[in-house]
């Protein structure tokens, strides 16, 4: 059993949870005010890491 997956919240944010735990987290969020809030917090980071990563050079060729 896995606890409540609130540590998820910024991975989801970043989409980099797999398929299976993105979907766990969805089912979490919508019960989870703290979830959510959180995640309104985060909502500009995807945006803002892709701004980063933008103006570095590519050097993680990493890809999921
Ligand atoms: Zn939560």
């Amino acid at each position: 059993m896995s606890p409540p997956p609130h540590h998820e919240v910024a991975a989801y944010a970043l989409g980099l949870l797999d398929p299976e735990d993105h979907e766990a987290f969805e089912s979490h969020l919508v019960e989870c005010v703290d979830c959510q809030a959180e995640l309104r917090e985060l909502a500009d980071v995807p945006a803002l890491l892709d701004e980063i990563r933008r103006r570095r050079s590519p050097l993680e060729g990493r890809q999921g």
